[in-house]
């Protein structure tokens, strides 16, 4: 069985903006499955339909067999404790410190507003901690989060959705606010993760080198629509004009 599977997605906004048409693919468990698109063809709504921060209009979402569109609040939640998440732009809380913003990735396990580090079980602190190790900024435990740089903040993010013990990670443009460089260096942490852990990646990512490099698979949204599904060796020239159009210089093509 997939891990993942979506019918028929659609997503309408205010009646009138049709960010995903119809949509149907399904991701097996281990796929490192990167999605690609213009800004605005929907790959954070598509992203975000899957544990329903997002309504879909009409379609099903499908997680281990589970009907996510269909669940119960109680469902709802048990399905997202399954799925991590890598934001854009880290959202981490700033002011506080690394060890504390990957600790709230536990937030629904123990007591769910500590404000106070001890109020978290010593196993749990070890195993931030082992995340930390994880990304390989276990020695910025206590440093507070917006004295990192951006590409540390993004391996917190990633050592926060690790505390879940994910089955999927959701990462929507993980690495858009990084120069290249430091992109492959938040990168790698996903890729060893999916091929250490076994964990699904969906990620969505601007730039076809990095999605190239990376993903296992690459689907293509145009327009709400998906226009590729294959392997990244399969995007020659011609799909890759296909997919970004007159902007396909702006994001990589050769
Ligand atoms: P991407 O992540 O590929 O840039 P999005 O999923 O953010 O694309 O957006 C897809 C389309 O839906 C765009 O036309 C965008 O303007 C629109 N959209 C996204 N979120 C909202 C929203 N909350 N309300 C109205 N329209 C939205
Ligand atoms: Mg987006």
């Amino acid at each position: 069985m997939p891990v993942l599977e979506i019918r028929n997605l659609t997503k309408i906004y205010d009646g009138r903006v049709r960010a995903l048409d119809d949509v149907s693919l399904k991701v097996q468990r281990g796929e490192f499955l990167v999605v690609v698109g213009l800004s605005g063809s929907g790959k954070s709504t598509l992203m975000r339909c899957i544990n329903r921060l997002v309504e879909p209009t009409a379609g099903q979402v499908l997680f281990d067999g589970v009907d996510v569109t269909a669940a119960s609040p109680e469902e709802l939640r048990l399905v997202r404790r399954r799925i991590g998440m890598v934001f854009q732009h880290f959202n981490l809380v700033r002011r506080s410190s690394v060890l504390t913003n990957v600790l709230s990735g536990r937030l629904g396990y123990v007591n769910p507003w500590p404000s106070l580090l001890h109020r978290f079980p010593a196993v749990e602190v070890e195993r931030a901690m082992a995340n930390l190790r994880r990304v390989g900024i276990e020695e910025k435990a206590e440093a507070r989060a917006d004295e990192l740089s951006g590409g540390q903040q993004q391996r917190v993010g990633i050592a926060r959705a690790l505390m879940q013990d994910p089955e999927m990670i959701l990462a929507d443009e993980p690495v858009s606010a990084l120069d290249p460089a430091t992109s492959h260096s938040v990168l790698r942490y996903l890729e060893e993760i999916n091929r250490e852990d076994g964990t699904t990646i969906l990620c969505n990512l601007h730039f076809l080198d990095l999605a190239r490099r990376y993903g296992t698979r690459i689907i293509a949204l145009k327009a709400g629509r998906l226009i590729f599904d294959g392997l990244p060796s399969e995007i020659d020239r011609d799909r890759f004009r296909e997919i970004y159009g007159e902007e396909a210089q702006e994001v990589g093509v050769s």
